[in-house]
């Protein structure tokens, strides 16, 4: 299985899983016109992608699915209430030709791929991660999350790859200069995972299987990707995981992974 983080962070974000000749975006917060060169510079086809998967629908999100209904065949996996929360978006009505339904707690197979939507604790309608087994590699995408939850950690085991949100340093939110009720929303339970909190769930994550970790959705200005590093770097210590941090403006590809 090949992986990008094409886009991370809270101006967009875009995930890309390729594998047996087809590959599955997770969320198209970046244009589709970055979608399709930051594939291309990675030597992943643009013409591979088959489908886009909706975690949630806020706009870092879902940002350019109008134009992906417009300009391409793409189909669309999202859970009912985000089908509907995105299609009152501008541009976002998702038409029943395009849509495959997912739902929290049950399996989906997608052209011989397992795809597990589970929930998550956050401030949208039907907010979910995906984990996804293609050609017997396992990974996960999480983000969005205000704090890590037992049903969270399950979906975590036996990953070879996991993609994990590290969006804040407490102290730097605390001390900044977000107004007060921002900073309130995103430290609260339905918010975003700060790099202690990612800390305490990659460390119920960790398996021998887990090979590679990529921190995601990094705050710009409430984050370090040094201090989300450490943070995870105490975890891993001694461990052979491979440690990466996705970034907002420029694309993140891994050597292939493998089971
Ligand atoms: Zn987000
Ligand atoms: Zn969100």
């Amino acid at each position: 299985m090949h992986y990008a983080a094409l886009a991370s962070g809270s101006k967009g974000n875009c995930h890309a899983l390729s594998a047996e000749g087809q590959t599955l975006l997770i969320d198209a917060g970046v244009s589709l016109r970055q979608i399709r060169q930051r594939l291309e510079v990675l030597g992943m086809d643009p013409e591979s992608v088959r489908a886009v998967a909706l975690t949630h629908e806020h706009s870092d999100h879902i940002g350019a699915l109008g134009v992906i209904l417009r300009r391409t065949e793409w189909a669309i996996l999202a859970t009912a209430a985000t089908r509907e929360a995105a299609g009152r978006a501008q541009g976002g009505e998702i038409p029943a030709s395009r849509w495959i339904e997912v739902a929290a707690g049950r399996p989906a197979d997608w052209n011989g791929w397992r795809i597990l939507p589970f929930a998550l604790p956050h401030d949208a309608e039907d907010p979910v991660a995906f984990r996804v087994e293609a050609g017997g590699v396992a990974a996960a995408v999480v983000t969005d999350l205000g704090h890590p939850t037992a049903l969270v950690a399950d979906h975590l085991q036996d990953l070879d790859l996991l993609v994990l949100e590290a969006n804040h340093d407490v102290d730097m939110l605390r001390e900044g200069d977000y107004p007060p009720q921002l900073k309130a929303r995103i430290l609260s339970r339905v918010g975003h995972l700060s790099n202690a909190a990612m800390a305490e769930l990659l460390g119920r994550a960790l398996s021998p299987r887990l090979k590679q970790v990529v921190l995601a959705h990094l705050s710009e200005s409430n984050n370090d990707p040094g201090l989300a590093r450490f943070a995870a770097e105490e975890i891993l210590l001694g461990t052979p995981v491979a440690l990466h941090v996705a970034h907002q403006r420029e694309s993140l590809a891994l050597s292939p992974v493998v089971a």
